[in-house]
């Protein structure tokens, strides 16, 4: 493991015991993770921890580069790569989520599903670098997130509590409410190695 990747190293062990002490309880996970990638994100100014290749462009769409996977599935830490303009669709998780920034500013929009399937936009937040937002499925698992810069790259960092570009999720139509599945996958890059 190269020096430049030890912030990430330790975040990931810390996570794991984090995760692994709370089980099933969630407000625990998403309360101490978001302490620890708080941390995690808000040292890059000074640290610069991130490898250039999970820091780039992936082409046309966003890069969303996978960073670890827990042996067991339990946890994932991905790299999100945004251009100016771009954004994802709305879209859930399933899973509990933290979403970090660590370098530019995010434009993140919550969104509200009624029974009746119709969705609602709550007010945008701007996230900046350090800072932490959460998802799941108990707190408000729908939002859009885009880069909030139009003249420079955002990039932030998420923990899923899942491997996530493996799990079948939903966008959604944000006029009609309609959800279609999908499957992220990841942006084309070799795992670093933590070892
Ligand atoms: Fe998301």
């Amino acid at each position: 493991m190269s020096d430049q990747l030890a912030p990430l190293k330790h975040f990931v062990t810390d996570m794991s015991a984090v995760v692994a002490r709370a089980g099933t309880d969630e407000a625990i996970i998403l309360e101490e993770g978001a302490a620890l990638l708080g941390q995690l994100v808000g040292r890059d100014a000074g640290e610069n921890w991130l490898p250039e290749p999970y820091a780039g462009a992936a082409g046309d769409s966003y890069g969303q580069y996978l960073l670890y996977r827990a042996p067991d599935g339990g946890f994932s830490v991905v790299s999100f790569v945004w251009a100016p303009g771009q954004s994802t669709p709305v879209h859930d998780h399933t899973v509990w989520g933290l979403v970090g920034v660590l370098r530019g500013q995010e434009r993140n929009v919550p969104y509200e599903r009624a029974d009746d399937g119709r969705l609602t936009a709550g007010a945008p937040e701007i996230l900046s670098a350090g800072e932490v937002c959460a998802v799941s499925p108990t707190i408000g698992d729908i939002h859009q997130v885009s880069n909030a810069l139009t003249d420079e790259t955002s990039i932030s960092i998420h923990v899923y509590g899942a491997d996530i570009g493996e799990v079948k999720r939903h966008t959604f139509d944000p006029k009609t409410g309609a959800a279609t599945t999908f499957v992220s996958g990841y942006s084309d890059a070799p795992i670093p190695d933590l070892s």
